[in-house]
């Protein structure tokens, strides 16, 4: 095992920085395009979500329309690899905590990170995405009931592209499984909270490499990152009813 290749996964912002309303980067699509081809984040002032799949990079917006990017976009919190999966098998699913349970075993550490991507017809996807905020920026818990807007899709093809991140780096990003998915014709896509898939075929890529770039701005600065995230975290990724 040794000398091997690392993979690794390069990430601007974290987590809690979002949270307290850090909602503009300083990392570009342009820039973040020279870390990798797969991957998924935030946009500067929560407009949206973003989606990042094959090397392009789309907006989903608030109605759920894919947008592709331009290079001066900047992304407030977002993660991105070199897509090489080591490990690829044919799966289905009859709720996303049943996909959840069914990808667990194939993840080799619960102390690695790993990028997912999922290709599959869906017999049903349940998606959200964002209306954009204005300063003053307020935290995310607050904002969010306002801002968010769900959708839903039926008998859909397309690709969940996910991450999973351990625990231990929950001040950092989100722990455990977190998708977002675009359709095959490149149209529709958001923050996925639900599903049903009739089958798919999974690549696993396993990262041992972490690099983190901060937020050079007094925003960040100032922001308080080290804070017990958990309830936010779980108010945020799901959908509040
Ligand atoms: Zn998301």
């Amino acid at each position: 095992m040794k000398n091997i290749t690392k993979q690794s996964i390069y990430q601007t912002g974290t987590i809690n920085s979002l949270l307290q309303a850090v909602y503009d980067g300083d990392a570009s699509i342009e820039k973040l395009s020279q870390h990798g081809n797969f991957g998924l984040g935030a946009l500067d002032a929560i407009d949206g979500e973003l989606i990042v799949c094959d090397g392009k990079f789309f907006r989903a917006d608030a109605r759920g329309q894919l947008n592709q990017l331009t290079p001066e976009t900047c992304s407030p919190f977002a993660v991105i690899t070199k897509f090489n999966p080591e490990h690829s098998f044919e799966i289905s699913a009859s709720s996303f905590t049943e996909l959840e349970q069914k990808l667990l075993p194939h993840l080799v550490s619960a102390n690695l990170i790993y990028a997912i991507k999922i290709e599959g017809l869906f017999n049903h996807i349940e998606l959200r995405s964002e209306e954009c905020t204005c300063r003053p920026y307020r935290k995310l818990v607050e904002i969010l009931p306002d801002l968010q807007r769900t959708f839903s899709f039926e008998n859909i093809a397309g690709t969940l592209v996910g991450v999973w991140f351990p625990s231990y780096l929950a001040q950092i990003n989100v722990p455990g499984f977190h998708f977002h998915f675009m359709d095959s014709q490149q149209k529709v896509g958001g923050h996925v909270f639900g599903l049903k898939m009739e089958h798919g075929k999974v690549e696993i890529q396993t990262l041992h490499g972490f690099e983190l770039d901060l937020i050079q701005s007094d925003e960040f600065y100032q922001a308080n990152l080290d804070m017990n995230n958990g309830a936010a975290v779980a108010q945020v990724e799901q959908v509040r009813t």
